[in-house]
């Protein structure tokens, strides 16, 4: 079975098909469909954004999609940045970047106070129309400075609880077995799971 992941973000693709590799689906990316309109995500949630890309893949290639949407939220800047967090300081930064701009505005404010947590929203998308979503959260907090060079976005400034160091530290091994994309996925693969059932039962 091949199975569309609805995003060009290469880090989030690999930790989906590394955590989803015992299913024995085929997955492919909207890489696969160079021909495909682009989408925005113009949703006022997590959940908006990931049924939206769902939707629109599955709906133009016919098969099964998975669609993401996740972000860092930061309690002591409300929340921010969100649903913005890939285009956090503006278009064109590097992960780098944002993550420099993210420890100004937190400048001055003792790790303790700097709780935030990771965010993913998967919405399944079938060809017959039904549309499945699960969540998952990643507590922590801001670190002081970058540290580490492993993963993507903000791992390198997000220390997750019960850990000293920050993802871009910890590197996938650990990363993959708390993460928000893995409580998510874990829910996912139920569904997924049921899904391939009831084809070979057709
Ligand atoms: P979007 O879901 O494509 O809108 O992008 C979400 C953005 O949130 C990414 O570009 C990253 O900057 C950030 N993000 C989401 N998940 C993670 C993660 O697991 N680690 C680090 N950053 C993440």
């Amino acid at each position: 079975m091949k199975v569309v992941i609805a995003s060009t973000n290469k880090g989030k693709i690999d930790e989906i098909r590394r955590m989803l590799a015992d299913l024995r689906i085929k997955f492919l990316s909207i890489e696969n469909f160079p021909h495909l309109p682009v989408i925005v995500e113009n949703g006022t949630t997590f959940e908006e954004n990931a049924i939206k890309k769902a939707k629109t893949v599955c709906e133009w290639t016919g098969k099964i999609t998975i669609g993401e949407d996740s972000g860092l939220e930061v309690d002591c800047l409300g929340g921010a940045p969100g649903i913005k967090s890939a285009r956090f300081g503006g278009d064109g930064l590097t992960d780098t970047e944002r993550n420099i701009r993210l420890l100004k505005l937190l400048k001055g404010i003792s790790l303790g106070e700097r709780r935030a947590r990771f965010k993913c929203v998967l919405a399944i998308a079938c060809p017959d129309g039904r549309i499945n979503t699960v969540c998952g959260e990643c507590q922590g907090l801001i670190s002081l400075e970058v540290r580490g060079n492993q993963g993507f976005g903000y791992d390198p400034i997000f220390i997750p609880d019960g850990y000293s160091k920050t993802f871009g530290e910890l590197g996938s091994e650990i990363k993959d077995k708390l993460s928000h994309r893995l409580v998510a996925l874990s829910k996912a693969k139920e569904i997924l799971l049921d899904i391939i059932s009831k084809v070979k039962q057709k």
